[in-house]
């Protein structure tokens, strides 16, 4: 055999016992079957066996089992990003004639899509409030298909009420499906509502797993989590024909960082209320926004969820936004969050570097939000460091930019 035929065709095989802390990084696109009766035998779908990288690998199966656990599901997709999980599911469910629901202060690309490629297929959407409950079942008719859920909402941090939102939708016989990123699956169970019980839970969750469960601000990824058998084959069968993998290396490094998740989220929730209660006591901000704080809209509804006789503080993600007195202009503003030293321009949240954001809610929302006060809102993403270098650095800030003497 030539040198050349031997460098692939090698005799030796390492030996097949290994373990090791981490898994290993399985790179494939081929997969090798033994036999053509073996590849005819072989069934990815319920990871019994690998036929194609896409499908599968020990590394990709490995992560989605615990991810299907940590969200309290049995089943899990992986996806290239979070957005590309909350596409996933719609295009899954979804045909044309169909309606989704959707959160008014849901992850803005959400609504991008209802109003992009979800209208050329010829799928409604309707935005609705997700503090009234009577407002979601007013908006429910027989086109409904998919609700979806966001628990607290992205950027102004209203908690619902999840349990009486989901209810609802058993009820009425529609979908839902929650954005679970906020609370990665450690704040609450979104399949148990009913500590427990079992009674009550969402039908599928996705995650950005680009936040928390990545945790260096360096891999995108997603997943969607279920429950259901029949659910998971359908989204299964969208995952084939629509060919969204994972690379293996990102895969292997959300792994890595997923062991130490619960204590970072932890962490980063103290810094967060540590830091959101000293804004509360500034007069530049004229709200904050943090469901922990019994001010913040919404706060009942975080504490019956998230509150348990595990966490008798509850847990909470380590972001907040703050609302700026409405007296500052836009530039005022500005001139605050450039004056930020440890807080970096960028969007994204659940890294180790803090991260500030402005947002500008007139032209997001589609209802008034009588619960906000006025003025421009900005989102604070709490990183690892130290808390009292992030106050000494939003102080800085406020002063630098003369919005405080
Ligand atoms: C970031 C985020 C997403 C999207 O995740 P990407 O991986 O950036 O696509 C979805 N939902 C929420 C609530 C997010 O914060």
């Amino acid at each position: 055999m030539s040198r050349s035929t031997e460098l692939i065709h090698h005799a030796y095989l390492p030996p097949a016992e290994f373990e090791a802390p981490q898994v290993g990084v399985f790179k494939a696109s081929t997969v090798i079957f033994p036999s053509l009766a073996a590849m005819r035998e072989r069934e990815w779908m319920d990871k019994s066996s690998y036929t194609y990288g896409l499908h599968g690998t020990p590394t990709t199966f490995t992560l989605e089992e615990r991810l299907a656990t940590l969200e309290g599901g049995t089943h899990c997709i992986l996806t290239p990003s979070g957005l590309a999980a909350i596409a996933h599911v719609d295009f899954a469910l979804l045909k044309t004639g169909d309606e989704v629901l959707i959160p008014d202060n849901a992850y803005a690309p959400n609504k991008s899509l209802a109003e992009g490629e979800l209208a050329q297929f010829g799928i409604t959407h309707q935005v609705y409030d997700p503090q009234d409950v009577n407002d979601l079942a007013s908006r429910i008719t027989p086109r409904t298909r998919l609700v979806w859920l966001e628990a607290a909402g992205s950027v102004t941090m209203e908690f619902p009420d999840l349990s009486a939102l989901v209810q609802l939708c058993k009820a009425r016989g529609v979908l839902c499906a929650l954005d679970n990123t906020w609370g990665a699956g450690l704040a609450f169970n979104a399949f148990d509502l009913t500590p427990g019980q079992g009674k009550l839970g969402v039908d599928l969750t996705i995650h950005a797993l680009t936040k928390y469960p990545s945790g260096g601000g360096d891999v995108l990824m997603g997943s969607i989590v279920t429950r259901s058998d029949e659910l998971a084959r359908v989204l299964k069968l969208t995952h084939m024909r629509l060919g969204t993998g994972v690379g293996a290396n990102d895969a292997e490094m959300v792994l890595r960082s997923l062991s130490s998740m619960p204590l970072r989220y932890k962490a980063q929730d103290l810094a967060a209320r540590t830091l959101a209660a000293w804004c509360a006591s500034q007069p530049a901000f004229s709200q904050v926004l943090h469901p922990a704080l019994s001010s913040s809209p919404g706060h009942a509804n975080w504490q019956q969820l998230c509150v348990t006789p595990h966490e008798p503080d509850g847990l909470a993600a380590g972001i907040f936004s703050v609302v700026m007195d409405e007296r500052f202009t836009s530039a005022q503003v500005d001139a605050f969050c450039d004056a930020l030293q440890l807080f970096k321009i960028g969007y994204s949240w659940g890294g180790p570097m803090s991260l500030v954001m402005p947002y500008n809610m007139a032209s997001s929302r589609v209802r008034s939000a009588s619960h906000l006060k006025r003025g421009r809102v900005v989102r604070l993403c709490i990183g690892l460091e130290a808390a009292h270098d992030l106050q000494a650095d939003v102080l800085q800030a406020l002063q630098s930019a003369q919005l405080q003497s």
